[in-house]
């Protein structure tokens, strides 16, 4: 008799409502921090950057927030997505574990970011926004803002980070088929990526600096805004979709997760896949372990301070309390390129400082080989981030086979490799290499942090 592997929920059973993890933390957010005056931010500071029903999904503490109607219509592109038993996985690694993903990677743009994107671009148009502007690391979010600003006929503009602008043309002739500009970081286009190119006309640019960027142009028209594409609470809730989901096709199994893994890289993906569970947990119900994976070389949860810090490079952005490497911090160019920020959610930090989450990092290289063998049992190419929630995976399952335990493992394959196969080949050829970094390097970046009188 054959065993199940999908388990699909119908269109009616799409979650109506995204869940807000502050609603039962035990411990309220630190507050945010203006960049200017060091005081608390209200709202109306936020209101340059963002539209003001984003800015009070950011601040709520509501538990439940309705995804509007227009928004789940999209949704229903791709939503709800399928949840896979890995059976074949389980059987390649001789592990009495059960080993289940939640699949991101049928999205139009491959990954998870659609799911924020949309309801971004969405809530941008109802307060009458013409233009959207952003920063991208390797593509995946400004290919996201790319194709939900298309949906509202609302101009994209995406900063993207010189080396992937160079080294991926793929994404950017995605982002233009949807109708987006696309601009590489350090530009000409700011007074910030002037001063940078000034020091350095080779600069290869990082997300921080790109971010500055796109804020600096936000901040100047009062009918753009800037969004974000990851680390921001409303960004976490809408990814809670993931989990919502997820709830309802690990009980469609017959199951319940006692290991929920995600990659980290702002947090996004991980925090809609696991904000749920945590909260269920919070309110009573089963305490399945959290375990964030995160690159060796580009450690915030593992490695950094949990500290007040910028957002970003220029020093633009309020500063929030969070895991960070210093904002000066330039990552090692190692593949994943969504996990390469200074930070981290202050959302999923706080998560960490409470004890609710673990964190783990891995190499490159070994991330690279879980994705492959998972590829050839499950069929996948997945992401190089993805692969490191692999990677976290298999060593659950394999701590499972040592300890003799049949634990139900449920992971987030956060999307498809398609647009990263230069990073397979570089691997297959050897020339992938795990450039960690120096304690002395992480101490020089720390350094740097802001001081900040700890506010009550
Ligand atoms: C952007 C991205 C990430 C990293 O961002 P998070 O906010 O940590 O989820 C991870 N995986 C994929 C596929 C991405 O596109």
């Amino acid at each position: 008799m054959s065993q199940q592997t999908k388990f699909l929920l119908e269109e009616s059973q799409m979650p109506k409502f995204w869940y807000n993890l502050q609603a039962d933390l035990p411990k309220p957010l630190p507050v945010v921090l203006h960049p200017g005056t060091m005081q608390p931010v209200g709202p109306a500071d936020l209101a340059p950057l963002f539209p003001m029903e984003l800015i009070l999904q950011e601040v709520s503490t509501e538990r439940e927030i309705e995804i509007p109607e227009p928004v789940r219509e999209v949704y229903q592109l791709w939503r709800p997505a399928p949840l896979y038993r890995a059976h074949r996985l389980e059987k390649a690694l001789g592990t009495p574990a059960k080993i289940y993903y939640k699949y991101e990677g049928v999205s139009p743009a491959g990954s998870h970011k659609p799911n924020t994107a949309v309801p971004q671009a969405f809530f941008n148009k109802q307060a009458g926004t013409k233009r959207l502007v952003t920063e991208t690391g390797a593509g995946q979010w400004g290919t996201s803002l790319s194709f939900a600003g298309s949906l509202y006929d609302m101009q994209v503009e995406v900063f993207q980070v010189r080396v992937s602008y160079d080294q991926k043309p793929y994404r950017r002739a995605v982002m233009e088929t949807y109708g987006a500009r696309c601009v590489a970081s350090p530009s000409n286009e700011t007074v910030y990526g002037r001063s940078v190119l000034a020091k350095n006309p080779d600069h290869p640019g990082s997300l921080g600096i790109a971010i500055s960027e796109a804020v600096e142009l936000a901040v100047q028209r009062d009918d753009t805004k800037y969004a974000l594409g990851s680390v921001l609470n409303h960004v976490l809730m809408h990814q809670t979709i993931i989990g919502l989901e997820a709830m309802k096709q690990m009980e469609m199994a017959n199951t319940w997760p006692d290991v929920v893994v995600g990659c980290t890289g702002g947090g996004s993906n991980f925090a809609g896949i696991a904000f749920p569970f945590i909260g269920h947990g919070l309110r009573g119900g089963a305490k399945p372990r959290m375990v964030a994976v995160e690159p060796a070389a580009c450690p915030s949860l593992t490695r950094g301070k949990y500290a007040y810090d910028f957002g970003d490079t220029g020093h633009m952005t309020p500063l929030t309390k969070m895991h960070t490497l210093g904002s000066q911090f330039t990552p090692p160019g190692f593949h994943a390129g969504g996990l390469r920020y200074h930070g981290m959610a202050p959302m999923v930090s706080h998560c960490k400082e409470l004890g609710l989450i673990e964190a783990v990092a891995y190499n490159q290289v070994e991330c690279f080989e879980a994705g492959v063998l998972f590829a050839r049992c499950e069929g996948i190419v997945p992401a190089p981030e993805a692969n490191h929630a692999v990677k976290g995976a298999i060593v659950e399952a394999m701590r499972c086979k040592a300890e003799g335990k049949a634990e139900t493992i449920l992971f987030n394959l956060c999307g498809h490799g398609h647009f990263d196969m230069v990073a397979y080949q570089k691997y297959f050829a050897g020339e992938l290499t795990d450039e960690k970094y120096a304690e002395s390097e992480l101490a020089m970046a720390l350094a740097g942090l802001p001081s900040v009188p700890e506010p009550l």
